[in-house]
């Protein structure tokens, strides 16, 4: 019999599993996929850490996370900085001013102030939605050029009826810094991210192609109890309804160039382009291997968002209202399990970032273990 059966090997899935097994629980981890890691899997390609369901880039101002992590793997000095492409123009990204000056000619802060200053006034009061979050924050012509097209394309809905704190992600500085996130930590695992979890899944049972939805009542025999990380409305085989998810279809080749755009990520943020990014893997790791000799070739992804159906990978929750009072249901019919525990991005529906997860399992550990 094992103490906890934990349903996922995602980050949520193989933290928990580590500190189970640390304080002597046995444990077994089951995931439907053929391999570990959930969405921060990577695997090598023509000797490139290639993220397949996604770019992921570690960044975190939480030390006790970035301590915890660093015992798995050692992180590169990785500092992201993508670039907008609007119909040929590239801009840097995120909001600074690099990005101001491109767009208006502006070469001091205060001039950019007064631009931004200008165009903000359109919008009386507290934003309501996205667009008048975006357009209080940098203005029209950003939001008509950066945003509007990009965010479209990834939610599937208008500006307007999108909620403002998706945007607040985003930092605007009055400085010549390209870095995209405010964090004091950043970076890639040395050796791709399916190694950070491999080790913190050493001396751990794993079985991969093993659906838990399909073989609920067999594995629920073999555990005390369950940490379930997939996705909380499907455990409850959808009775009160689906929550809504953005999918992602990705697109990749292999390019037989050694350079193909000249960064990790490209956002395209017109609203024609189809594809919403095009991710070049390589430079996650300064386009060198190990031993830190050039490759020849790279890999390259154009992602494609797309409203999720059943049957499709779930990615990002849309937190918006009426899916948030949809989740509180779930959540109270998930509080009657009492041998099951939900977490992680689709356990607890929120769009988490990877050290938001890590956060939550180690709370999460501190009551339960
Ligand atoms: P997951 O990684 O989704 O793991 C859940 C696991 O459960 C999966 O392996 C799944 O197969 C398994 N599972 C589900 N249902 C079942 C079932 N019925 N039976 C068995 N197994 C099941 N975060 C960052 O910090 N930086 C980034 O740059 C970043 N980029 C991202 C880009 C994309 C495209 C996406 C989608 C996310 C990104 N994130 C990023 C967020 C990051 O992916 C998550 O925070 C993290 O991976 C969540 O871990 P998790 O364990 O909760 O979920
Ligand atoms: N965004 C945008 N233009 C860009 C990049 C991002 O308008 O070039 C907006 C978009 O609405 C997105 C949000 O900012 O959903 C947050 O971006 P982030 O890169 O944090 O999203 P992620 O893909 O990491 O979830």
């Amino acid at each position: 019999m094992y103490d906890y059966l934990i349903v996922g090997s995602g980050l949520y899935g193989a933290v928990f599993a580590q500190e189970a097994k640390k304080k002597g629980k046995k444990v077994l981890v089951v995931d439907k996929r053929s391999n570990i890691a959930g969405n921060i899997y990577t695997e090598k390609v023509e000797g490139i850490n290639f993220h397949k369901y996604g770019a992921h880039i570690f960044h975190t101002n939480n030390e006790k996370v970035w301590r915890y992590v660093n015992q798995f793997a050692t992180f590169n000095r990785f500092t992201n900085s993508p670039v907008a492409n609007y119909k040929g123009e590239l801009y840097s990204l995120p909001f600074n001013m690099y990005t101001f000056n491109k767009m208006w000619g502006v070469i001091t802060p205060e001039e950019a102030i007064i631009k931004i200053e200008e165009q903000r006034a359109e919008i009386k009061g507290e934003p309501r939605n996205l667009e008048e979050q975006a357009i209080s924050l940098v203005g029209r012509d950003i939001y008509e050029k950066l945003i509007k097209g990009y965010t479209e394309k990834q939610w599937g809905r208008d500006c307007k009826d999108l909620p403002s704190f998706i945007i607040k992600r985003l930092p605007v500085r009055l400085t010549f810094d390209n870095n995209y996130f405010n964090a004091l930590y950043q970076g890639i695992p040395i050796g791709g991210y399916t190694k950070m979890v491999e080790n913190m899944l050493e001396g751990i049972e794993v079985r991969l192609d093993t659906n838990y939805l399909k073989n609920k009542e067999e594995l629920n025999k073999l555990a005390n109890k369950v940490i379930y990380t997939g996705p909380i409305d499907a455990y409850f085989n959808y009775s009160l309804g689906t929550l809504e998810y953005r999918s992602v279809r990705f697109e990749n080749e292999v390019l037989d160039m050694p350079n193909y755009q000249g960064n990790a990520a490209i956002n395209y943020t017109d609203r024609e382009t189809p594809w919403t990014r095009i991710i070049e893997h390589k430079w996650f790791e300064f386009g060198k291997d190990e031993e830190g000799n050039d490759l020849p070739k790279t890999i390259i992804s154009k992602e494609y968002s797309s409203e999720w159906k059943q049957g499709d990978e779930p990615y990002y929750p849309v937190n918006d209202e009426n899916n948030d009072s949809l989740y509180q249901k779930y959540k109270k019919l998930a509080s009657k399990e009492d041998k099951v525990f939900f977490g992680g991005r689709l356990g607890e529906y929120k769009y988490y970032d990877m050290d938001a997860v890590i956060d939550s399992a180690l709370k999460f550990i501190e009551i339960e273990l």
